[in-house]
């Protein structure tokens, strides 16, 4: 029987969305799912369950050192013989499977979007260029190290979730794998988180400046979502770069993005072109966001973003 093996990102709340989708995509690999994280919390198991996965691994390894991730990752996956071996194509697991790669002298494939068996190997499609160009890749290996550009594929769910078994595994590490650790972990900004977020307001250079961004939050906050900006705000330093959205930002799958005052470079849409509907805002009627955007408003932020204020805010009275 096969097995894949999904590398788990999880903060309080429970596993991230990004990995829960990596989890859809290996479902498909193998005929058993094994999720596995480190400080998994409660709610993990019913997720895992929903997932499809039969079991839950605890990895036990002590803080944050993605040597002596890739370690227990890979003790794993020898010891219940995995086929693949998979994380969520951010920062983290990106890192993650990279060390393991390079641990295991097995090639690793980034921002994989749809993997299929083919003979003893799998044909990969990934996204390269910030997801302007597909890459149709032959990949020849005992395990398959992939990441996966989770924005573009569906969440994980099971029509039939069975129980899952949950463990915890105890890897054997060198003291060099626990040489890079997290001295100082910031409290999260409260709110929601940008990457979950099932609505994102975002603000490009149109918004004017720092101060424009306060109607900005305030619609964010009436919608229950999340502020995201472009490239330009983060560079001109109007607002941190934990908000920026696209090829070098957080890549966001939300039910609704609302563009304000932003042209739409490649870029930018690399982040946020798997939103279910999006709706922009600008001045200028030929901006390229408009051939992407599901409905415009052709007008100034200055007019347009205070009244959209005043109506939803009269629209949560009324509730
Ligand atoms: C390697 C690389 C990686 C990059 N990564 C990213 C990335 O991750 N994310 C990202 O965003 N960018 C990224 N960029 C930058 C990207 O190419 C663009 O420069 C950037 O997205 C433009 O930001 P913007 O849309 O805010 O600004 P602009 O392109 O200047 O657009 C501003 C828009 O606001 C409109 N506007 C102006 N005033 C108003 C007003 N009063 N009311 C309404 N509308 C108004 C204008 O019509 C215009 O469409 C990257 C670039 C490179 C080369």
């Amino acid at each position: 029987m096969s097995c894949a093996i999904v590398f788990c990102e999880a903060g309080p709340e429970g596993m991230i969305e990004a990995s829960l989708r990596t989890a859809g995509l290996a479902r498909r690999l193998a005929d058993e799912l094994v999720l596995c994280g480190r400080e998994l919390p409660g709610v993990a198991a019913e997720q895992a369950r929903q997932a499809g996965a039969r079991r839950l691994v605890s990895l036990a390894v002590p803080g944050y050192a993605p040597r002596g991730i890739a370690r227990a990752l890979w003790q794993l996956a020898e010891r219940l013989g995995a086929s693949a071996v998979l994380a969520a194509g951010t920062d983290h697991g990106n890192e993650i499977l990279a060390h393991l790669g390079a641990l295991s002298d097995e090639e690793m494939v980034a921002n994989c979007l749809a993997v299929e068996r083919r003979g003893e190997g799998y044909v990969v499609t990934r996204q390269r260029w910030g997801g302007s160009l597909l890459e149709e890749a032959h990949l020849e290996a005992r395990r398959a190290l992939l990441t996966v550009a989770a924005e573009a594929v569906a969440p994980a769910s099971s029509p039939e979730p069975e129980p899952v078994g949950e463990e915890s595994f105890e890897p054997s590490l060198d003291p060099a794998d626990l040489s890079v650790t997290a001295s100082e972990q910031r409290e999260q900004a409260a709110g929601v988180s940008l990457a979950s977020a099932r609505v994102v307001v975002s603000g490009g250079r149109g918004v004017g400046g720092p101060e424009g961004f306060g109607v900005i939050e305030e619609i964010a906050e009436m919608l229950g979502g999340a502020v995201g900006v472009s490239r330009v705000v983060t560079s001109l330093g109007w607002r941190p770069h934990r908000e920026q959205v696209g090829q070098t930002g957080t890549k966001v799958t939300p039910e609704l993005y609302l563009a304000c005052g932003i042209s739409g470079a490649i870029q930018h849409l690399a982040g946020c072109q798997s939103a279910k509907t999006m709706v922009a805002i600008n001045t200028d009627p030929e901006a390229p966001i408009m051939s992407r955007a599901d409905y415009a408003v052709i007008g100034d932020l200055a007019e347009v973003l205070p009244a959209l204020r005043d109506a939803l805010a009269e629209r949560l009275r009324r509730q």
